[in-house]
């Protein structure tokens, strides 16, 4: 297929920001993948060379691409880096300087495919070693050189991961019902067609895979596989514990809510272990204690099993909070060091997989009597969730309160009868948490400091969720970081991190790549037309990073909403 083909489409999708255009666009789109069988184009739709599961990074940073638009347009960086600063959009740029070639030149091009678009952006992330960054810039510029201006903006983007039309999960999941099911249908069977897209692409993760099954009515063979990552279970906040028990019913099962972090560990039928986090990310080579714990203390030969690792201090044993083992996510060296230092205890409290047969349909009480069959528990290196089964509020209170009295965070409440739903946050289990004010959001954009503090990042803008998945500003916090990096997250660590990231310039401001999650902590929400959110947090403070989260974790506009209402 054309290349430009796929980049009218994109044009269209931008010129819009109407969902239902945008959707019966991608719709009609769709219909040319299913008629071509390529089901992969479903990712440079989303801007993406891969699944949603895969986290191959591309590894193009801005410079990268200044480079490559400047060997292929022949023009030195710099008049590539003062054209960036007047439009502040290197896809733009692209697009004006390959044009301004083309009517130099005339050099004759040839047609590119999307079919060599893919191909040549998956091989970003495949080179290692001596002369890397000049290969990669090396397949830019090949595309750059038989790109059309607007191709050229494209490609650019899709290089930086920042493809700008508008396409969320929440889109696409609808045109695959607009495709695949009759879209003039009852509204009930589109509701049902809709859940059941969003089921599959839940187990799977993966939109090409969704849509192929889709189109052939076979949505039921998503299975789950382990190795492969499985989006986790969400859960919604019970204003207390009669609250608690009228979402998951009665008697209920009531569990510490542990402190620490979220991983999903996956054996296979080879054997081999792998831990995700919530993000989706693979940290199995940070956590060798986890993998000898499962590997000793595990008994089945495959399994994905749900659970939060938590860390407590070396020497005297007392829980801490996640905080002080958030390291251990990020550090990819001295691993055998921070293990002694941070050691963790897993902590179980759901298994979806077991040799072989799927359990997500099956109930909670029976995966729960399933896990305390095959873990052979050890304190301080894997145990089970504690929990009590109650229906009585009293013994739920007093169960509450000492939960807090260790040191967790609060307690879960889960429906004994209730199926797992991957990537869902319907209520099946709901946390109880102590009036605690403070959000997960994720940093899109930030200022450079003045003064003492020129060369730092000083305040940032954050993001919450929006119903289409779509990030809204919820207003800036400059709060909360420390000078020095011995007393907590620095300025200079969180500078370090962003400059990374960076999407666009102007002035002393930058856009970033929406990747870095921060705990917010407010003291009131406001109503405010000044955000794209229509809230704002009143006198915001970054407790913490989490590094353990993703944009998709962040939280949503309901929960917003709800808060301020409060
Ligand atoms: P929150 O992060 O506030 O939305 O709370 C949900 C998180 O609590 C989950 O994602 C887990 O990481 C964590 N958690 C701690 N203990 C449990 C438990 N017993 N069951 C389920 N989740 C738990």
């Amino acid at each position: 297929m054309d290349y430009s083909k796929l980049c009218s489409v994109y044009q269209a999708l931008e010129g819009t920001s109407k969902g239902l255009e945008k959707t019966a666009i991608l719709a009609d789109f769709l219909a040319e993948i299913a008629k071509s069988g390529e089901y992969d184009l479903i990712y440079l739709l989303q801007g993406k060379a891969f699944a949603d599961y895969d986290k191959n990074e591309l590894g193009m940073s801005l410079q990268l691409v200044i480079r490559a638009i400047s060997r292929a347009t022949g023009l030195g960086d710099k008049e590539v880096v003062d054209e960036f600063r007047d439009i502040g959009d290197l896809g733009k740029v692209a697009e004006s300087l390959v044009g301004k070639k083309k009517q130099q030149t005339a050099l004759f091009s040839k047609k590119l495919t999307v079919e060599k678009v893919l191909q040549n952006v998956r091989k970003l992330p495949t080179l290692v070693g001596a002369g890397t960054v000049d290969r990669k810039i090396g397949y830019v510029v090949e595309l750059l050189n038989s790109a059309s201006p607007i191709e050229a903006r494209y490609i650019v983007r899709t290089v930086l991961s920042d493809l700008k039309v508008g396409v969320g999960n929440g889109l696409l999941r609808d045109a695959i019902v607009e495709h695949c099911f009759d879209p003039q249908g009852d509204l009930d069977e589109k509701k049902e067609a809709k859940e059941a897209v969003q089921a599959a692409y839940d187990k799977a993760t993966d939109f090409a895979e969704v849509f192929e099954k889709a189109c052939k009515r076979k949505l039921d063979d998503i299975v789950l596989s382990p190795g492969k990552p499985v989006k986790v279970m969400l859960f919604p906040k019970a204003a207390g514990v009669e609250d608690a028990f009228r979402i998951v019913g009665k008697p209920a099962a009531f569990e510490y809510k542990y402190d620490g972090f979220r991983v999903m560990i996956n054996k296979d039928d080879g054997g081999e272990i792998k831990i995700f986090t919530r993000r989706l990310d693979d940290v199995t080579r940070q956590f060798p204690d986890i993998v000898e714990f499962v590997k000793n203390n595990v008994n089945a030969k495959s399994f994905i099993i749900d659970c939060e690792a938590v860390g407590y201090d070396s020497k005297t044993k007392i829980y801490q909070a996640f905080q002080a083992i958030s390291q251990r996510i990020r550090r990819k060296h001295h691993i055998e060091r921070l293990v002694k230092e941070l050691p963790i205890e897993l902590v179980v409290f759901d298994i979806i997989f077991h040799d072989g047969n799927s359990l997500i349909g099956e109930e909670f009480g029976n995966r729960r009597e399933l896990i305390e069959k095959i873990v052979r528990q050890e304190k301080f290196k894997i145990t089970l969730a504690d929990q009590i089964i109650s229906e009585d509020a009293k013994e739920v209170e007093t169960f509450y309160a000492k939960a807090l009295e260790e040191g967790q965070e609060g307690l879960m409440a889960k429906s004994l009868s209730a199926p797992y739903k991957p990537g869902a946050r319907i209520g099946h289990a709901v946390k109880l948490k102590p009036e605690d004010k403070d959000f997960d959001l994720v940093i899109t954009g930030a200022e450079w400091g003045t003064g003492k503090r020129a060369g730092w990042l000083t305040s940032f803008d954050v993001s919450c969720l929006g119903k289409g998945g779509e990030l809204l500003d919820m207003g800036k916090v400059s709060t909360g970081l420390k000078e020095k990096r011995e007393e907590g997250l620095s300025f200079d660590e969180m500078t370090e991190m962003l400059k990374k990231l960076v999407l666009s310039e102007g002035g002393r401001k930058i856009s970033v790549e929406p990747e870095i999650v921060v705990s917010v902590q407010y003291q009131n929400i406001q109503k405010s037309p000044t955000y794209s959110s229509g809230y704002a947090l009143r006198f915001p403070r970054i407790l913490r990073l989490r590094p353990d989260r993703g944009k998709g974790d962040i939280a949503t506009l309901k929960e917003i909403e709800s808060e301020a209402e409060k």
